[in-house]
């Protein structure tokens, strides 16, 4: 599913620092249709992309269920079942015809909550490591994930290493 991933992406990208064309490349990897961004619509999408890092960084079930449901609340969705070009019925969470801000913001509200159910709440997740930005979708075999890569968790590790408490001599 495209939703949850695009969220964590847009979202991460908002905590970076929001430029336009690496937005438009994350849409159109993530097969948006029509990603360009004019006019005030970068700015609206990085609006949203803010308020898209809460189900990342909710720290318990209820609070990331809030979290979506304000976003499901603020998303114009209509849903519909969809076969174009070969592909398998699938979920559409906007109207082709809506602009790329109003499809997004279905895409990840609709695509985050159907996650959540699927993953009983977990697999969403920020990076623990102080000061990163990157939120993710957890798709590790255990959904322990922590860390958003192996370089913020072993920096992590190493600092633990060094507290002056546990240094030895
Ligand atoms: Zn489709
Ligand atoms: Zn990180």
């Amino acid at each position: 599913m495209v939703g949850p991933t695009l969220a964590a992406e847009l979202a991460s990208l908002a905590a970076r620092g929001w430029d336009t064309d690496t937005a438009v490349a994350v849409l159109r990897d993530h097969r948006v249709r029509r990603p360009q961004l004019a006019g005030s619509m970068s700015a609206r999408l990085h609006e949203w992309a803010l308020q898209l890092r809460a189900p990342f960084s909710a720290m318990d079930v209820d609070s990331r269920c809030d979290a979506i449901n304000l976003l499901l609340e603020s998303a114009t969705s209509r849903p519909s079942l969809s076969t174009h070009d070969g592909h398998k019925p699938h979920l559409h969470f906007a109207a082709d015809g809506d602009d790329v801000v109003d499809r997004v913001k279905a895409i990840t509200a609709g695509g985050l909550a159907i996650f959540t159910v699927e993953s009983e709440g977990g697999r969403l997740g920020a990076c623990l490591r102080e000061g990163c930005p990157e939120v993710f979708v957890d798709t590790s075999r255990n959904g322990g994930r922590r860390y958003c890569s192996a370089r913020c968790g072993n920096h992590d590790a190493v600092r633990r290493h060094r507290t002056p408490g546990r240094r030895r001599g």
